[in-house]
């Protein structure tokens, strides 16, 4: 029970460094090596007096493309039935990717809340090539860097009004 958000992306955008970050303990595992294996990881936080439960949709190893497509898809599916509110994470420094345009066609057919987390904005030039997301035509979008923490209060401020 409860107001649940999910974080949803491909590997290595930065999902479990914001799981980390929201939890402010090392529960998640963050690795540097994409796509190594991370079961799913449930946690609590708290943000402006609302507690809620996230979930980190974890990593997996696949060794054929085919795969590893079919398991972020059904990943996201779980997300989309157990979650209130979607976060889906992307990463400036690779820009708009296959993987990422599959994901986005999953959560538009949604009827819960996503809110488009463009991460990795660690200075300003990377703000400005973060505005190629705008192409993905999510209403609500934000900039932020997971591992500073800047832009992540503004994100959590629009998932607690939601509670
Ligand atoms: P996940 O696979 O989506 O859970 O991604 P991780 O959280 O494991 O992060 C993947 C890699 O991206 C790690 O090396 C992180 O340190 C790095 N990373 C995460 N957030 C940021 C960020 O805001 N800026 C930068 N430069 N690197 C980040
Ligand atoms: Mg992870």
């Amino acid at each position: 029970p409860g107001f649940t958000v999910a974080i949803v992306g491909r590997p290595n955008v930065g999902k479990s460094t914001l799981f980390n970050r929201l939890l402010e303990q090392r529960k998640a595992i963050v690795d540097d090596v994409s796509g190594v294996t991370r079961d799913r990881q449930y946690g609590l936080a708290d943000w402006n007096g609302k507690t809620f439960n996230v979930i980190d949709t974890g990593g997996f190893v696949s060794r054929s493309e085919d795969v590893f497509e079919r398991e972020i898809r059904k990943q996201v599916k779980i997300a989309m039935e157990e979650a209130n509110v979607l976060i889906f994470m992307v990463d400036v420094t690779t820009g708009i990717t296959d993987l990422d345009a599959d994901v986005a066609d999953l959560l538009r057919r949604s009827a819960k809340p996503v809110f488009l987390a463009v991460n990795k904005v660690d200075n300003h030039e990377r703000q400005l090539e973060a505005a190629e997301f705008y192409s993905m035509g999510f209403e609500n979008i934000f900039f932020l860097s997971s591992m500073s923490g800047s832009g992540t209060g503004e994100l959590l401020d629009a998932v607690a009004e939601l509670i």
